[in-house]
C-alpha cells in the first residue's frame, strides 16, 4: 500500500520522521498582497533558489509522505514546477498534495494540474484558489486588476478536471484580516453559489512577519463566526468534504482544529503539543529548512548537508530548535501545523470521532475515469 494513508498511523505514536513537507518553490509571485509573509520584493531574481536535480537529491533524503504543501510565491510561476511535483511523486509517494494558487495564470494552472493528474496518479491532487472577498476587495489586495475574474476562470477550468480524475479535489481559501472581517459572512455564501463544485471551502486567519501587520488585527469572534458557519454547512448536506478517503475524517479534524486555533487565539499561548521540526518540515525556496513558518526558527541549508533533510534535522541548531518546541517556548495559530498537531495527537482522536458522526456533507459527483 504505497499510496496509502493507513502507512502513517503509527505516528500518531511514534513521532520519529517526517510525514508532512512544506515546500515553498519560489519568493516570485505575479500578486503582492499587503499580507504575504514570504514573496521576494526586490528588483531582480530571488537569490539561490534551489535547482531541479538539487531538489532531486533533498526529496530522495526525505521519507514517503503522507501531506506534502508546495508554497510560494506562485508555484505556477515557476518554469519547472511540474516537473518537481514529478519528482516528489516519484521519490516520496505522497498521498496528498496540496496546491494553493492565486488562480491569475488560468491556462498554465489547469494545464499543469491536468498533466499532473495523469502523471501522478496514486497521489491525491488538491488545488486550491485563494479568494478573499468581493470582486473590488479582492484585486484591491491582491493588487491586480482583474485578479478574481482570472480566479473564477481558473475555478471553471479546474472544476472540469474533478469530472475527468477521481484523484483531483478542488478548494478555496479565504485569508481572514481586519479589512475584510464584515465581509467574510456574506461571501461564503456568494462562494457557495458561485462555485458549487469546489470540495472544500476554509477561512485562515492573516499570520506571519508582513508588511502591513495591522492586517492581523482580526476580531476573534468574527473568526468563530466564520469558521462556525462552514462547520454547519458540513453538517446540514450544503458543503461536500474532500473526495479522497479519509475525507470526512479530514473534515471532522478541521472542526477541532478550528476550535483549537480560536482557543490559542484568545489563550495567547499554546494549548497542545505541536509536531513542527519532527512530523512537520518546511523547506524554503533557497534550501533554509524550518520547523514551521516561523523563519526565524532555522535549523541549516541543505546546500551545507549534502542535499539531505534527515542531516539538517540532526544539527545542534535543529536539536535546539526541536528541544524550545517541545518545552513549549512558542505559540501559533497556523493551520498547517495545527492539522498534523490535531490528527496525530492520541488525545484529540476522541474529539475528532465526536465531530465525525455529526458530520452529513453534500455528495459530489464521482469522476467519470
Ligand atoms: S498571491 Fe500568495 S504568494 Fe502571492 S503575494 Fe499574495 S499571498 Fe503572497
Ligand atoms: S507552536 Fe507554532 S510557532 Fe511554535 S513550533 Fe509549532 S508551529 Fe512553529
Amino acid at each position: 500500500m504505497p499510496f496509502s494513508p493507513l502507512r502513517h498511523v503509527d505516528s500518531i505514536f511514534m513521532k520519529r520522521k517526517p510525514i508532512h513537507v512544506t515546500f515553498f518553490v519560489t519568493k516570485i509571485c505575479n500578486a503582492a498582497c499587503p499580507f504575504c509573509f514570504y514573496i521576494w520584493r526586490e528588483d531582480g531574481p530571488a537569490p539561490g533558489e534551489l535547482t531541479l536535480p538539487e531538489i532531486d537529491r533533498m526529496s530522495k533524503s526525505l521519507p514517503n509522505l503522507l501531506w506534502l504543501s508546495f508554497s510560494g510565491g506562485e508555484i505556477f510561476v515557476r518554469k519547472d514546477f511540474p516537473e518537481i511535483v514529478e519528482t516528489f511523486y516519484r521519490n516520496n509517494k505522497p498521498v496528498v498534495m496540496l496546491f494553493p494558487t492565486n488562480g491569475i495564470m488560468t491556462s498554465k494552472i489547469v494545464d499543469t494540474m491536468r498533466r499532473l493528474c495523469k502523471s501522478c496518479p496514486d497521489s491525491r491532487l488538491v488545488a486550491k484558489i485563494s479568494l478573499d472577498g468581493p470582486p473590488e476587495y479582492h484585486d484591491k489586495m491582491r493588487v491586480v486588476k482583474g485578479c478574481y475574474d482570472k480566479a473564477m476562470a481558473t475555478y471553471e477550468g479546474l472544476a472540469d478536471l474533478l469530472d475527468e480524475f477521481p484523484n483531483f479535489d478542488l478548494g478555496v481559501n479565504t485569508v481572514l484580516c481586519s479589512d475584510n472581517q464584515d465581509m467574510v459572512d456574506g461571501f461564503i455564501d456568494t462562494i457557495a453559489e458561485t462555485m458549487p463544485r469546489i470540495t472544500t471551502h476554509t477561512v485562515s486567519l492573516a499570520r506571519g512577519d508582513m508588511p502591513s501587520p495591522e492586517l492581523k488585527n482580526v476580531q476573534l469572534e468574527k473568526y468563530k463566526a466564520a469558521v462556525l458557519k462552514l462547520e454547519e454547512r458540513v453538517k446540514n448536506r450544503e458543503l461536500p468534504v474532500y473526495r479522497f478517503p479519509g475525507g470526512k475524517w479530514k473534515a471532522a479534524q478541521d472542526i477541532v482544529q478550528r476550535q483549537l486555533i480560536f482557543d490559542t487565539a484568545q489563550a495567547e499561548k499554546r494549548l497542545s503539543n505541536c509536531y513542527a521540526g519532527t512530523l512537520n518540515v518546511v523547506i524554503a525556496a533557497d534550501g533554509q529548512v524550518h520547523p514551521c513558518e516561523e523563519f526565524e526558527m532555522n535549523m541549516g541549508n541543505v546546500k551545507d548537508h549534502d542535499f539531505d533533510v534527515m542531516k539538517v534535522l540532526e544539527s545542534p541548531e535543529a536539536k535546539q530548535i526541536k528541544a524550545d518546541i517541545k518545552a513549549w517556548k512558542c505559540h501559533c495559530t497556523h493551520e498547517c501545523f495545527m492539522m498534523t498537531n490535531t490528527l496525530f495527537n492520541p488525545k484529540m482522536i476522541p474529539k475528532i470521532a465526536k465531530e465525525y458522526v455529526k458530520l452529513k456533507p453534500k455528495p459530489t459527483t464521482p469522476a467519470s475515469s
